[in-house]
């Protein structure tokens, strides 16, 4: 139940810097689509602009066609936008399975006041079975903060599964891991991708990670879209390569 996501034409500045300067992209439902660029380039303000954090200067945001460009953050997570943040944000005080029963309870829009038991149980029984998908069944009733980076990014992956998400965003999701943890997060993302049938997009410094997973690249520099292809082809380029050499 994947999601098409199009932008179109979309700015955002930062007072005089533009941030995204007439920003296109177009992920089809179902695609792993990596964003690459160095530093600065635009990557996490794209996925801000994906996932409704700011209000857009000009453009579109289209959702399966549907127009988004003025809803909610809480709004597009209900219409299957899943976020997750370059720097995890958990509860770090909650067990693990109680990350993923917040996560469960607040899709279903329940306040904390009126979770009622059988809610909660309910919720129990879904976060055990996506703790058991992400391989984190062990790791049940360990407090979230206490969790090594690897861990924390499958968590937080499984908190934006446990809201139903059609898309699952992921900026740099690698950041700080080792290579055995990075290997494993690839895998768990084209698990998840083939299982659950999930649009991607994804921002990784790493290239190995890039062009293992991603069947379409967009290059950013300086807000705008330098490129988008096949992962071959992008890497090809030449001005790609003149772009991470600071040119
Ligand atoms: P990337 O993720 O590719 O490294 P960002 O999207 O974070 O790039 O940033 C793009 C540009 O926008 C940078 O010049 C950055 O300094 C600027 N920028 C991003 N967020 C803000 C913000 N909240 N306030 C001011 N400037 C910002
Ligand atoms: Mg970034």
């Amino acid at each position: 139940m994947s999601l098409e996501i199009e932008l179109r034409s979309v700015t955002k500045r930062f007072g005089g810097n533009a941030a995204l300067d007439g920003v296109d992209l177009h992920v089809p439902a179902g695609q792993i689509h990596a964003v690459i660029g160095p530093n600065g380039a635009g990557k996490s303000t794209l996925f801000g602009a994906v996932a409704g954090e700011l209000p857009l200067d000009t453009g579109t945001v289209l959702l399966d066609g549907r127009d988004v460009t003025g809803a909610s953050p809480q709004r597009r997570v209900r219409l299957g936008i899943g976020r997750a943040f370059q720097v995890a944000r958990l509860f770090p005080t909650l067990s693990v399975r109680d990350n993923i029963v917040a996560a469960v309870l607040s899709r279903q829009g329940k306040s904390l006041v009126f979770w009622s038991a059988r809610a909660v149980r309910a919720a129990r029984v879904e976060a055990e079975h996506l703790l058991d998908e992400l391989r984190l069944g062990d790791l049940t009733t360990r407090l979230a903060g206490s969790l090594s980076q690897g861990d924390r990014k499958r968590l937080e992956i499984a908190m934006v599964l446990a809201l139903s998400s059609r898309v699952l965003l992921l900026d740099e999701p690698t950041a700080g891991m080792s290579p055995e943890e990075t290997e494993a997060t690839v895998h768990l993302v084209r698990q998840l991708w083939a299982e659950r049938e999930l649009t991607v997009l994804i921002t990784e410094h790493d290239m190995d990670v890039v062009f293992g997973l991603a069947q379409a690249v967009t290059v950013m520099y300086r807000g705008s879209v330098l490129c988008t292809g096949d992962p071959e082809t992008v890497r090809a380029r030449p001005d790609v390569a003149d772009v991470y050499l600071g040119g």
